[in-house]
């Protein structure tokens, strides 16, 4: 059995939430590649996780959204794309102390790909595939490409990763409700990400990041009626607020309860949250959680 249909066996699993939030709360200046604390504050990137697991998360994602080649070169850390990676996975399962399961998170190559851009698409596929290659040998079975705003990109993405051997590999896609439906950024619809992701091979899909937990649950709704895949869905708490102090995000524990309950009675797989989620909103949707696997 495969990480997948475990965790499919004690479903509705309660993934973590935001990372890069965290860790600005601790310090790390806005602007600053999150990845970058991999290698400089490790024990803190640790307790971010650990802090989710006592909340109650029981999936647990690496601070290793932005660890490919290319965009670590915007945070002049490329030349130590091994060490960010590898680091992003001790601390993880440091963390989890089998306690949780880690899984490696990818997060998009922050630049165009041909025809919009000038990177080509075998170099994208490459990309990923490198960093899925040092996220496996580290010790995860398991990534997310997530955050993806291109169906291009996300099929680049799960080649790449697939090429470098790892046989689960879920993707999330930020989706906008528009008139027109709710589609990617880049304009494709529900139906056409799932039949495609599915068809190429995802061990899951779903969305995250988006516009709060209002809008997720008609992403939510949309993307499970258009596949039998599991589904892990993880809203952000809304749209930053920028105050003297800095960003605060406008979502509740209260009402990202209430958004995991209701997800999870539309029949999504796992749920979790994206940026401005803290461990006290996985503590909170943990508890009703677990009041509901009672009744
Ligand atoms: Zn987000």
């Amino acid at each position: 059995m495969n990480t997948i249909e475990k965790l499919l066996r004690s479903k509705p699993v309660l993934f973590d939430g935001a990372t890069g939030t965290e860790l600005q709360k601790r310090g790390l200046p806005a602007g600053v590649a999150p990845e970058l604390w991999n290698l400089e504050k490790p024990e803190v990137v640790e307790e971010v996780a650990r802090n989710y697991v006592r909340a109650g998360a029981f999936v647990i994602e690496t601070n290793s959204f932005g660890g490919n080649r290319k965009r670590l070169e915007a945070g002049g850390i490329d030349r130590k794309i091994n060490d960010v990676n590898i680091g992003a996975v001790k601390s993880a399962l440091k963390a989890a102390n089998k306690d949780a399961v880690v899984i490696g998170s990818i997060g998009p190559l922050g630049t165009l790909i041909e025809p919009l851009g000038e990177t080509s698409r075998v170099g994208a596929k490459d990309l990923f595939r490198e960093q899925t290659e040092i996220l496996l040998k580290t010790g995860v079975h398991v990534v997310l490409v997530e955050t993806m705003i291109s169906l291009d990109e996300a099929l680049l993405a799960l080649a790449g990763a697939k090429e470098a051997g790892c046989e689960e590999v879920g993707v999330t896609m930020t989706f906008e409700v528009k008139a027109n439906g709710v589609r990617t950024p880049f304009g494709e619809d529900v139906a056409k990400v799932a039949e495609s992701l599915e068809r190429a091979g995802a061990s899951f899909i779903g969305s995250n990041c988006g516009n709060g937990f209002e809008e997720m649950l008609v992403v939510a709704k949309e993307m499970r009626i258009s596949t039998g895949l599991p589904l892990l869905i993880q809203p952000n708490a809304g749209l930053p607020v920028y105050n003297g102090n800095g960003i605060s995000y406008p979502g509740t524990p209260e009402q990202f309860t209430e958004f995991v309950v209701k997800a999870v009675s539309m029949g999504i797989d796992f749920v979790g949250g994206c940026c401005g989620t803290t461990p006290a909103h996985i503590a909170a949707a943990h508890g009703s959680l677990e009041q509901l696997r009672v009744k």
